[in-house]
């Protein structure tokens, strides 16, 4: 007894001493019976061990023990490995489900329970279909036949009902239980509830949709860069801007985009502004996908979390119409000095013969081109007051019943007195009564006058013609000086736009269109230019007479008919044709393009031959709500192709086109010069 002892571990020696104590005293029959530990001499080993036997006594002395020793440490582990599995059983977050091969619930833990709200004595015995949604039940057999294969089944996510008819997510992981020759005689599953975290993820997802929509619907461009400034994102702007996409542009990061010479100091801000953490703002050009160069402002914030920079957010704003304007304001200041100074030191000059002379009759040509020059003068310093009323809001019109014919012929005449190397014809003008301001429409018509002498110096005749069409008086001025390019057209009424090849030659502000266009504009009329370069222009004006556009309008469900138009709906041919009438402004375009549509709609059309051959004029103040609201509209009520034949009138071909370029949507857009090619064209898609 004393030599076993010694293996005996330290922890449970003093109660096998105990033991050994009780089972000597002849009162307890020397039964003896105790588990403890002890240390093998060999390899030092701890194992549990059983003792069970018996002391025999020779004279209550205790002289044998005879007994068996088991070694119980195999059961001894298993014991402590179940009760922790069964501390993680209950402990589990997770859902932890036992079930037969025939999906009967052997066993549920209270996760089970709070995920699923049925307690364990509800669901042992009864079969997990009680959980699966009956568009599901074949993943029950699927998951057994997988496990059966071998195959694993893990984080299989899918939804399952709860007590309360909840459809919840879950992600299910399913190990098979096996017997000891390695049969599966059931499953044990885990579920995690994970519809919070889908929720979330949902939540994650639609936030970060809005906020990418919100990135892509300004207008500027915006990027992030990682703390170390390298590009890792970039808007949809940047990618239409550049014409590349977002990997490939973050691949190449900005510099292959900034020019040249900007770049040194564009990369010494962002370099000092990455050392110190600080904003960025710099002025680049930046190059477009269709190789130009515009001006833009970067700006960059870093984002810090603590003290430590996390990324960059920064945005480039498209400045270059500004820088544009600045320079161009810049330009008109020199000119107007320049202008302004011409006629001052002319009469400077004259002032200087004249204190020489005497004779009054001498003096008196230079007392004369001295009166001229203060007029010149008196009228560059009109057009500038003008523009800054027009700015403003401020021009006054004072209208009143005026004699156009008389209007006309007074204007021709002041001016045909000032020059003799041009004879003005006023070939035609209609005997009519107008309402407007007769100083304002005067400037108008000199404009135009003094422009066609200015502009054709070698040319001796500009001819003036006036008349009465569609409710309107026209007006045209030709000259046959040195005419204007097609390109430079539409831009000819912008304030301080000159013709680059004439700026140099002929003196000028390039205000007096711009004044005249506003004047027209405050009388409901509108201007338009033919002109050929090298032959000369026709300046045109068109002035609506009130009374005259008394409208008639026909309609039916597939016909439409007013003085600006006839929409009629071919029934054979399917498609809708449309001939546009004379003159057309914003008001008219509306409401002809609204008939349009609802017609479009009411008959279910797909195709339209738009016919302009008979519109006169300039509708340019509506090409935007044309190309930005109609087309779409139209667009979405199902038109497909779209075919455009031109008008004569210049101006009207540059309205249409510019309307068309707006919308770049799914509709075929095809222009023709000839009604029955457009017919054609519109004929041969499929209906
Ligand atoms: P300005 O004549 O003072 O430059 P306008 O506003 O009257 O200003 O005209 C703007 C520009 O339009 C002119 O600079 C010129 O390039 C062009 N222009 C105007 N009238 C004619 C014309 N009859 N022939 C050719 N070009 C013209």
């Amino acid at each position: 007894m004393e030599a076993f002892s010694a293996h005996i571990h330290p922890d449970d020696r003093d109660q096998v001493q105990q033991e050994i104590q009780k089972s000597l005293d002849p009162k307890h029959n020397g039964q003896y019976e105790l588990s403890y530990r002890i240390i093998r001499f060999d390899n030092q080993e701890t194992r549990w061990i059983k003792v069970k036997g018996s002391v025999y006594f020779d004279r209550h002395q205790p002289v044998r023990f005879i007994g068996t020793v088991l070694d119980l440490t195999e059961a001894a582990m298993a014991e402590e490995k179940s009760a922790k599995l069964a501390a993680i059983i209950t402990s589990s977050d997770d859902a932890i489900i036992s079930k037969t091969l025939e999906s009967v619930i052997t066993s549920w833990n209270d996760s089970a329970e709070r995920i699923f709200g049925y307690s364990a004595a509800e669901m042992i015995g009864e079969t997990i279909y009680r959980l699966i949604p009956h568009d599901r039940r074949q993943e029950e057999p699927e998951i057994i036949r997988r496990l059966k294969n071998g195959e694993r089944v893990e984080n299989f996510e899918t939804k399952r009902l709860t007590k309360d008819g909840r459809l919840i997510d879950v992600s299910v992981t399913v190990s098979p239980l096996k017997d000891r020759r390695g049969n599966i005689t059931g499953l044990s599953k885990i579920a995690r509830d994970i519809s919070a975290s889908r929720l979330l993820l949902k939540e994650l997802e639609a936030s970060e949709t809005r906020f990418r929509f919100m990135l892509n619907a300004i207008p500027q461009q915006v990027w992030t860069a990682g703390p170390d400034g390298a590009l890792d994102y970039v808007n949809q702007v940047v990618c239409d801007d550049f014409g590349y996409s977002t990997e490939e542009i973050v691949g190449h990061g900005w510099q292959a985009f900034i020019h040249p010479d900007d770049l040194p100091a564009c990369l010494e801000k962002w370099l000092k502004a990455l050392v110190a953490g600080t904003t960025y703002e710099v002025e680049f050009r930046l190059k477009f996908h269709d190789g130009s160069y515009r001006w833009h402002l970067a700006r960059a914030i870093p984002y810090s979390e603590g003290s430590i920079i996390k990324l960059w957010l920064g945005t480039n704003t498209n400045i270059d119409l500004q820088k544009q304007n600045e320079q161009r304001k810049d330009e008109f200041l020199s000119i107007a000095s320049h202008e302004l100074k011409t006629p001052l030191t002319s009469i400077k000059a004259y002032n200087q013969i004249l204190e020489r002379i005497d004779d009054p009759e001498k003096r008196k040509p230079f007392i004369k081109k001295s009166a001229d020059h203060i007029v010149r003068l008196e009228r560059l310093i009109g057009d500038l007051l003008d523009v800054t009323k027009i700015n403003a809001g401020k021009m006054n019109y004072d209208m009143a019943p005026l004699s156009f014919r008389a209007l006309l012929s007074d204007s021709i005449d002041s001016i045909q007195h000032s020059i003799t190397s041009h004879e003005i014809v006023l070939e035609s003008a209609p005997d009519i009564q107008y309402n407007g301001d007769h100083i304002r429409l005067e400037q108008v018509i000199h404009n135009f006058l003094s422009n066609a002498v200015k502009y054709s110096p070698g040319a001796k005749k500009v001819l003036v013609n006036s008349k009465i069409e569609h409710g309107n008086i026209i007006v045209s001025v030709q000259d046959f000086g040195i005419g204007i390019a097609r390109e430079n057209l539409d831009r000819l009424f912008e304030r301080y736009y000159r013709v680059d090849n004439t700026a140099m030659r002929f003196e000028g502000l390039g205000l007096g269109l711009f004044i005249s266009a506003e004047i027209l504009r405050k009388h409901g009329g509108s201007f338009w230019i033919e002109s050929e370069q090298g032959k000369g222009s026709t300046f045109y004006f068109r002035l609506p007479l009130e009374g005259l556009n008394k409208p008639t309008v026909a309609r039916t469900d597939t016909f439409y008919c007013d003085q600006h138009l006839t929409i009629n709906f071919n029934q054979t041919k399917k498609r809708m044709e449309v001939d546009w009438t004379g003159f057309q402004d914003l008001e008219s375009v509306k409401k002809g393009c609204l008939v349009m549509w609802e017609l479009l709609k009411q008959n279910q059309c797909d195709r339209i031959v738009n016919d302009n051959t008979h519109v006169m004029g300039n509708w340019s103040e509506a090409t935007d709500w044309v190309g930005n609201t109609w087309f779409p509209m139209m667009e979405q009520a199902g038109l497909k192709y779209f075919a455009h034949v031109f008008s004569p009138s210049t101006f009207s071909q540059l309205s249409a086109i510019k309307s068309i370029d707006i919308m770049a949507g799914i509709v075929t857009t095809q222009y023709f010069t000839d009604i029955k090619l457009a017919q054609a064209w519109a004929d041969q898609f499929p209906r």
